[in-house]
């Protein structure tokens, strides 16, 4: 965690009058309570007012509200915000054959009005970091990553974007069209340097840099394993799909003649420096090979639903000891991209798995916050609110008509209503105020938006 910050020290900025739910490993929780910030950092968390606070500190009040970690994003595509509300009954594999072509036209325009809007509905839920996976390069389409790291640092958000990658067209015996897939050599070149240019490993950084070639139908062996062995030379974090669907399953059995979980594992793919979105099709065995090696899930509730995926064995994953966190997924696949929401979606599915028992509130919280900060790997510094620890706080209105009187506000958050943030901060900083965004004019992004997918649904087939 790095120095403990001085208790002496004066805070600039101190919630006070709040219900608070910590996330921290005892669990602790306050009925009334405080959040005290100095450096972007929390100095004080505990009941009653912040001590020591100076008359020239920045002050909120936290009465009617429950301060939360601000939560944490583990899984998405920016870019499809461009491409929401189509081929609405697919499974994946028609899914992504409909919208492949249409994202072979992605430019730079159209990437920064996606990740704007893709953002800014991040920040208004709650989501104080996110990651995002952009493994789409269309031909002379332009630097993407760039385009949406300026994104997130208009926004205000900690980000983690993978440098994605799909080099195994149709003509390969993959599922992308031709164009939209990439030269390995490229993909190795373009990724290094990348992580040369964005990546930052200090504590408190508000930018890290991770890689991600796609899925097992879209990626050659030889890039997997030649991507693994970058990210442990350069000490970053690797992330791809896996065991979404049975038609992937089905893939990997006749080309690979072993299950998505056992590939991994030969090409090296497991571990604590791994995450994986979705991870629905697991045997008990290969639920225990998560646990036995620290391989995060970012699991995506919606997302699963929309595309008839199945539901993932979140509680036998969590029993093993694998971290889990939350993802929205791209907004093609889930038309909401809302973090808050999909603590609900995680509950429900994991009880319709495993029954009443499956997943407590406090358990979906603790995936939205602690659990996709150590699939991150920055649980020494996001996650819980702690002295030390970085001073991402969500403040949440519990006195309007759908939290006023429940006997829990944690419930109230994983079971009640979608709800937007009052007050967002990020490292200290305010990104929402009084459930408005103050980094972005959301409707100046919204009218952005609507031009850009206007514009791309004109470019298609
Ligand atoms: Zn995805």
């Amino acid at each position: 965690m790095g120095e403990v910050p001085d208790p002496e020290r004066s805070p600039e900025t101190v919630i006070e009058g709040c219900a608070i739910a910590t996330m921290d490993a005892a669990g602790s929780e306050y009925a009334s309570g405080h959040v005290a910030i100095s450096g972007g950092r929390i100095i004080s968390v505990g009941p009653g007012p912040a001590p020591g606070a100076a008359a020239g500190a920045s002050r909120i009040d936290g009465g009617g509200c429950l301060a939360t970690p601000g939560l944490v994003n583990c899984h998405h595509h920016l870019y499809q915000w461009l491409t929401r509300g189509l081929a609405q009954e697919a499974g994946l594999f028609g899914w992504l054959r409909a919208l492949y072509p249409l994202w072979a036209h992605l430019d730079e325009g159209l990437e920064s009005a996606a990740a704007g809007a893709g953002l800014a509905m991040l920040a208004r839920s709650g989501c104080s970091t996110t990651t995002d996976h952009h493994y789409v390069w269309a031909h002379e389409g332009g630097d993407f990553l760039r385009v949406e790291i300026e994104a997130a640092q208009a926004a205000g958000l900690r980000f983690h974007p993978c440098r994605g990658s799909m080099d195994l067209g149709v003509s390969g015996g993959g599922l992308p069209p031709d164009e939209v897939v990439e030269e390995r050599d490229t993909i190795l070149i373009r990724t290094e340097e990348a992580i040369a240019k964005w990546h930052d490993p200090s504590p408190g950084s508000m930018l890290q840099i991770a890689i991600g070639p796609c899925s097992p139908f879209s990626v050659t062996r030889q890039l997997m394993t030649e991507s693994a062995d970058l990210g442990r030379a350069k000490g970053v974090r690797l992330h791809t799909h896996l065991a979404e669907t049975t038609d992937e399953e089905s893939y990997c059995l006749e080309r690979f003649g072993v299950r998505p979980v056992q590939y991994l594992d030969e090409l090296g793919w497991l571990g604590d420096d791994v995450w994986l979105a979705h991870c629905i099709h697991l045997s008990p065995d290969e639920v225990a090979r998560f646990g036995a090696t620290g391989t995060g899930v970012a699991h995506c509730p919606s997302s699963n639903a929309r595309l008839g995926a199945g539901i993932a064995p979140v509680a036998g994953l969590l029993e093993a000891g694998a971290p889990v966190g939350l993802g929205v997924d791209g907004a093609a696949s889930n038309e909401a991209g809302e973090l808050e929401p999909e603590m609900k979606q995680s509950l429900l599915l994991a009880r319709l798995r495993g029954g009443p028992g499956a997943l407590t509130a406090r358990r979906a919280l603790s995936l939205a916050t602690i659990g996709g900060a150590r699939c991150l790997g920055r649980a020494t510094d996001i996650g819980s609110l702690e002295a030390g620890k970085q001073g991402d706080v969500a403040l949440w209105r519990m006195d309007d008509l759908g939290g006023a009187g429940i006997a829990d506000p944690v419930a109230a958050l994983a079971l009640g209503p979608a709800r937007r943030v009052d007050t967002l901060l990020v490292a200290g900083r305010r990104i929402v105020e009084d459930g408005r965004l103050v980094t972005l004019d959301e409707a100046r992004v919204a009218l952005e938006l609507g031009r850009a997918s206007r514009r791309l649904a004109g470019a298609g087939p």
